[in-house]
Parts: C-alpha cells; structure tokens; sequence
C-alpha cells in the first residue's frame, strides 16, 4: 500500500493542503474556511459529501465497488488559541491562532485517504470520512452525534489517529484498552470575610483557609487511589486579592482531574467535596466546589485495536508498530465516538521531541510545534490499508 502511494503525486498535494490549513488556523465550531477548503477539495475530485452537522462538520462517502459492512474515518479540523512562534513560509496568518495540536496534518491525511480510495474503490463496503470541528474543548464530536452523525451514517465501526510527538517518525502506537482519560474541570469557590491586613482577627481569610483545602486536596490520589489505579488532580489557577495590606473576601480555584475508571472519578470527586466543605467548615469559610464534566476516557476495543495494528504493521513493519505504550492523562473528544460506537484511535509517530528534531520537534499545544510532512504518505497508506483490510 505504501509504495503504492508513494507512486502517486498524493504527498505533494497534502504538503499543499497541510501548508494551507496550517496558515489559516480556526478555533473550535469556527471553522468555516477550513471546512470550506477541504470540501472544495473533495468536491474537485467528484467526492459526494454532506455538510452542516456541528455547524462546520463535513462526512465525505465513498463507495466500493461492491456492498459491504460501512465503516467511518475520522479527523479533526480545530486550532488552539496560541500565537505561533514558528517562522516557516505557512506559519499562521491568524493572530493568536495556531494549528499546535497536527489537526492540520489529521485533515490533510483523510482527504489524502479520500482522494486515494475515490480512485481506488475495489474493497466491498463503504467508508465515511468524517471531518470534525472543536476537538479541543468544544466536543465537537459529541455535537456531530446529537445532531445525527450515526442516523444519517450509520457506520459499524470508527477509526481515529492522532500524530504523536515522542513517538519515532514511522511508527505506529496502538492500545488495546485505555488511550485517553477523562476530564472533568473543578470550581472551587472559598468565601470569607475581607478586611484590613493587619487586623486578621477581624477577618476570615478566605487564602489560609484555601492553602489548607489545596493541600488536602493533593492528599486524595497519594493516600486514597490504589496504586494500581491512575488519576490526577491539579491546581491550575488561584485568583485572590490584588493589595499588600488587604485581606480579599474571596478566593476562586481551578483545576482538573483525569481518570481512566469512573468508579476511580467518582471517588477522587467525593472526596473532594467533603474536603472542600469540611475544611471551609472547619476554617469558617463558605466554600465550595463545582465539578463539570468535560470529555470521558477514550478507550479502545482489542477487537478493534487488534484490527489496527494489522494494518499498521503492513504499512510500517510490525517491529514499528508498539503495543505496549502507557496510555496518556490528556483526553480526546473522540471518546464520544467510540461511546457511541465500536472502534478504536491510535497514534502515528510525529518524531522526537527534542528541539534538535527540526519537525515534529515540539510536544502538543506548544508555539514551536509543527505536524511532521514526512509522516503522511504512512499515515495515509494505514488508512487505506485499514479499509482494504476490513472492507475486504
Ligand atoms: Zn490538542
Ligand atoms: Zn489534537
């Protein structure tokens, strides 16, 4: 399949729409000159697609020359809020937004697919190429399914891939259970009284009473998570008071907590409100403590995981295709898919990500990151081999 590919002018013409998408980055369910370009790119090559499901969302279909099971592929289209700090030809145009996260690369490489599999559709089935907004935050694919992603393409199974800086150019890392965590953000609001800085005594000081709550906090995963289990809990944002001599009425905490298990979630969040009460009981403060739902864990099916790995292994070499990688705290709005249907996501090596690397060199969501070019001639072969393989 590789060397198939790699006949084509198929590179050449991702690096174009990549370079494109990259310049003119979009944040989440804003994506209109995205979802613009890559339909005007499906539409050239006589692809037949529907459009409007998210706002921004784009399915793409193609048929194979004879029925068969329907499978989707899926991408994300979305920039993060982040001025770019690289200086290449195609770096943002769009002040204070940058494709830090490869959703540019994600896109170009299941247009590539499309192209390539519109050209060669002797597999039995049919595929829907799923092009998402607002991966980062906004849930776009929870959005695509409420409003009848799977009534009106209704698939037997999703795939998703996501580049992976850390994980060498040319190979392949594939779960067969936990890939992403949930998410859930936390508000802790501790209200006292405010006052003159050097009469404390006439105050109740909403900052020593939320030092003694963060503290107890950082107690729940080390002293009630069994050691077997993963979870995180971190402060993130402590905004209080703005003087030297004034003791502030109030303190207002973020944080978030990922887990893979909602067994393991729901303790970590019991804890964590009677902690958040009864210290602030205790102190003499109000406080209390918000937990909002973000995205859930991603987890894959071996069924599906294992189907994966097969055709990452014809495309990269079996001995590049790691089955063994610990799974990542991050989180990924692909969860909802696979909630809503079979599947699995995997991770395509985006190189290393010491500095020295010049692409790929940069972890996710940093200013300097850029997808790798040289991945996707593999990324786009797995995919096409995946659909050969399943739609056979
Ligand atoms: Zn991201
Ligand atoms: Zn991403």
């Amino acid at each position: 399949m590789l060397s198939k590919i790699l006949n084509t002018d198929l590179k050449e013409q991702m690096v174009v729409w990549r370079h494109h998408l990259h310049r003119h980055p979009e944040l989440s369910f804003e994506e209109r000159l995205t979802s613009d370009y890559i339909a005007s790119v499906l539409i050239s090559k006589d692809i037949k697609i529907h459009r409007g499901l998210a706002g921004t969302g784009i399915v793409a279909t193609i048929r194979g020359e004879k029925s068969g099971p329907v499978i989707g592929l899926r991408a994300d289209m979305d920039a993060l809020p982040i001025t770019e700090l690289n200086t290449f030809d195609y770096k943002s145009v769009h002040e204070g937004k940058m494709h830090a996260c490869g959703h540019d690369g994600h896109s170009a490489m299941l247009l590539g697919a499309a192209v390539f599999l519109k050209e060669n559709n002797n597999f039995s089935g049919t595929v829907h190429f799923i092009f998402q907004p607002a991966e980062e935050g906004g849930g776009g694919g929870r959005v695509m399914i409420e409003e009848g992603l799977f009534e009106l393409f209704p698939c037997q199974a999703v795939y998703g891939m996501h580049n992976w800086p850390g994980l060498k150019k040319g190979c392949f890392a594939i779960h067969d259970n936990e890939v992403m965590a949930a998410v859930d953000t936390l508000d802790i609001n501790v209200k006292g009284r405010g006052g003159h800085a050097a009469m404390p005594d006439q105050c109740i000081d909403p900052i020593v009473s939320s030092s003694q709550i963060i503290n107890a906090l950082h107690s729940i995963v080390s002293r009630n998570i069994k050691p077997t289990d993963s979870a995180v809990l971190s402060i993130t944002a402590i905004n209080a008071g703005s003087a030297y001599n004034v003791i502030p009425n109030d303190v207002k905490i973020k944080g978030t907590l990922r887990y893979f298990d909602n067994n393991v979630g729901e303790m970590v969040k019991s804890k964590m409100h009677s902690i958040v009460e009864n210290i602030g009981s205790t102190m003499g403060v109000s406080a209390s403590l918000t937990v909002t739902p973000s995205y859930p864990a991603t987890i894959n099916t071996k069924k599906h995981a294992e189907k994966c790995a097969e055709a990452a292994s014809m495309v990269a070499g079996k001995h590049n295709v790691i089955r063994d990688m610990p799974p990542s705290m991050g989180s990924e709005d692909f969860s909802f898919i696979l909630n809503a249907s079979e599947g699995a996501y995997i991770w395509i090596g985006n190189g290393a990500v010491p500095k020295s690397q010049p692409k790929g060199g940069c972890m996710l969501h940093n200013a300097q990151y850029d997808f790798n070019d040289d991945v996707m001639t593999l990324g786009v072969s797995y995919w096409a081999q995946l659909v050969f393989n399943i739609l056979k």
